[in-house]
């Protein structure tokens, strides 16, 4: 049996990662660390109504496959006016790779991969984010970026609707920890959008961040991207709000439809 060869360390990667060994398929998994990656700046939340209808089958088809393989968290956000809004949630800590081949893979062909000068064969597995358009030409993807904070200690979980709406969401992603995000996705991207971010998150009684967390959701315009582009080798992107569901999603299918 091939080894699962795979570009790309974020949720997409990760999560085709772990299908694939817990289906008995060996899965190494690449990544370079660029900048501005999208998965550690991840809620890491989820719920059925973030899906547009058309993306629904996708929340339906990934969830027991995140069933499976990670607990998922019940949250419950505290309203201003009392209420409570019920998420899902599964830190991104959980699912990201530990320990990826810390190398840049500079081209990729059907069913082989260079990376550090070396050769590999195996199934191809492209999960690069916003970075996936240099192995297949003329795949329009881009990012729309945003910033999410973390502040010392653990408070309370809360959700306030901003403008635009968008959602301004505070709670424990990580022990220790309180993650606040108001959903700003932006293709163009300045400190301006950080000081809205900020003095949003000041509202909500969260001042002093202790680390920024920036990072570009990949948008690929006529919706989340999947397809074997080879024999032997796979892309997937375009995950944008919906990183958990959709590489779920896309992983599934990899693995239990496509690889031989
Ligand atoms: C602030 C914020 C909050 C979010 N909240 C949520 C949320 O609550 N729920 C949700 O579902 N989604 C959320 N998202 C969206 C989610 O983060 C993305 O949809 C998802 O992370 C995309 O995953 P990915 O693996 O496709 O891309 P990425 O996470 O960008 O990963 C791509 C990886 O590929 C690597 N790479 C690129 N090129 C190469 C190469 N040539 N060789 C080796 N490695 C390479 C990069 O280093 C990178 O690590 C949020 C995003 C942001 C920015």
């Amino acid at each position: 049996m091939s080894t699962l060869l795979i570009v790309g360390g974020g949720l997409f990667g990760s999560l085709a990662a772990a299908y694939a060994r817990c289906k008995g398929i060996e899965a190494v998994v690449f990544d370079c660390g660029c900048p501005g990656a999208a998965s550690p700046a991840a809620a890491g939340l989820f719920q059925e109504k973030w899906a547009a209808r058309t993306l629904r089958p996708h929340y339906y088809y990934a969830l027991p496959l995140l069933e499976r393989l990670y607990p998922i968290q019940p949250i419950s956000l505290r309203r201003d006016d009392g209420t409570r809004e019920s998420l899902l949630f599964i830190s991104p800590s959980a699912i990201l790779e530990p320990q990826p081949i810390r190398q840049q893979v500079t081209s990729v062909g059907d069913g082989w991969l260079e990376a550090g000068g070396q050769r590999y064969q195996g199934w191809v597995y492209i999960a690069a984010g916003i970075w996936s358009g240099q192995f297949l030409p003329g795949l329009e993807i881009y990012g729309k970026a945003g910033a999410a904070f973390l502040f010392a200690g653990e408070r309370e979980g809360r959700i306030r609707q901003g403008e635009a709406n968008r959602q301004c969401l505070a709670f424990v992603r990580d022990r220790g920890t309180t993650y606040f995000s108001d959903g700003t996705a932006e293709r163009v991207y300045s400190e301006e959008h950080d000081r809205l971010s900020l003095r949003r998150a000041a509202e909500m009684g969260l001042t002093e961040p202790i680390q920024r967390l920036w990072g570009q959701r990949p948008y690929v315009p006529r919706g989340p991207f999947f397809r074997r582009i080879a024999t032997g080798t796979w892309l997937a992107t375009g995950g944008r709000k919906m990183g958990t569901i959709l590489g779920a999603s896309f992983a599934r299918q990899l693995v239990e439809n496509d690889l031989p």
